[in-house]
């Protein structure tokens, strides 16, 4: 099959277009033939290489993808070839103690779809049959691929982990980020008032038009321009991805007894901190990462009822898989690059 892969890690010219081998369905699993795939920042780590995570190369990087099932392994039940499908890019053990609670991200052995085995930038991967869920009938084949790891881990880190409610704040860093997107699109449909920040006022523009109730520069007055829109009160709920170049301004920005998010740390993990904030605003520091075959089940019934559309940046062609990286590189995206692997 036609893969995106690279031998070594490095920068974006380790990326290679070429033949890589078909893969089969084992106990358990389904072989799903891509249409379309989408990249994550992930992605871009996977390909650098990240210490304490070996992987096998040659490696075919991609988290999340849709297709069509196309063979089914032994044991599974209630999948047929001809299935359209999108599916969980989390990766679990299935046996140890947190997943045996259905608490699948806090797996023991817990892994991506891309990172730590093969992923979607080729015609066929292989997938487990229980992250399997049909493709929503409302959207393309390219916004099928396009909201997966990023809505799941958006829908954990809000809803299950932050407990979002009706008429709360939120304070999202850095708009224009998969993530960073799904949020505002599921704050709002929660009902909750949503504050972005990015540098570029473009970037506001478009998340204005999502429905962004503010939307302020990112610099170090996004504290105090958050308190003065609140009425001095703060945000509720504070999502930071970013980290080192944000946090602060998260901490102060933060209502009393608020929560901050976090599922990544983008500009870097070791930020300075503010213990006599946390303690006397008695605020929540909560991590989470991708979400439980709980929440992709609620997510997804979530996309189907209330015909959520991931925003869509550019669709390439599977071939042109390095200008899909470089750009994500560059940052210059809003929503999601897909890569279209038809024909
Ligand atoms: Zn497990």
């Amino acid at each position: 099959m036609r893969a995106l892969f690279f031998e070594e890690h490095g920068e974006t010219n380790r990326l290679l277009f070429g033949d890589r081998p078909l893969p089969e369905a084992g106990p358990g699993e389904v072989r799903v033939r891509l249409r379309t795939a989408a990249l994550n920042h992930l992605d871009l780590f996977v390909l650098g290489g990240m210490p304490g995570v070996p992987i096998e190369l040659p490696h075919i990087g991609g988290a999340d993808g849709a297709g069509v099932v196309e063979t089914v392994g032994a044991g599974v039940d209630g999948v047929e070839p001809g299935m359209e499908v999108v599916f969980d890019p989390g990766l679990s053990c299935g046996r140890c103690e947190f997943c045996r609670r259905g608490e699948q991200s806090l797996c023991e052995r817990f892994g991506v779809l891309g990172e730590h085995n093969d992923g979607t930038f080729a015609e066929a991967v292989v997938v487990a049959a229980d992250s399997l869920a049909p493709r929503p009938g409302h959207l393309s084949w390219e916004e099928s691929a396009a909201f997966g790891l990023t809505y799941l881990t958006a829908w954990r880190m809000l809803i299950t982990r932050g407990g979002l409610r009706p008429g709360e704040s939120v304070l999202i860093h850095g708009i224009g980020g998969g993530v960073s997107l799904a949020c505002l699109q599921l704050a709002k449909l929660m009902g909750a008032r949503v504050l972005v920040t990015s540098r570029s006022q473009k970037k506001l523009d478009r998340a204005a038009e999502l429905g962004a109730d503010d939307v302020l520069p990112a610099d170090d007055q996004v504290a105090r321009e958050v308190r003065t829109r609140t009425g001095r009160r703060g945000a509720d709920i504070v999502v930071d991805s970013v980290g080192e170049a944000t946090w602060m301004q998260s901490i102060k920005a933060a209502a009393k007894g608020g929560r901050i998010l976090t599922c990544g740390a983008t500009s870097g993990p070791n930020p300075a901190e503010e213990i006599r904030l946390i303690f006397w605003n008695q605020l929540s520091i909560i991590g989470s990462t991708m979400g439980s075959r709980e929440d992709w089940r609620q997510l997804v019934s979530a996309m189907n009822v209330h015909k959520l559309r991931p925003v869509v940046d550019t669709v390439l062609q599977l071939a042109e898989g390095r200008t899909a990286y470089e750009r994500m590189e560059r940052a210059e995206q809003f929503g999601k690059i897909v890569l279209s692997i038809d024909g």
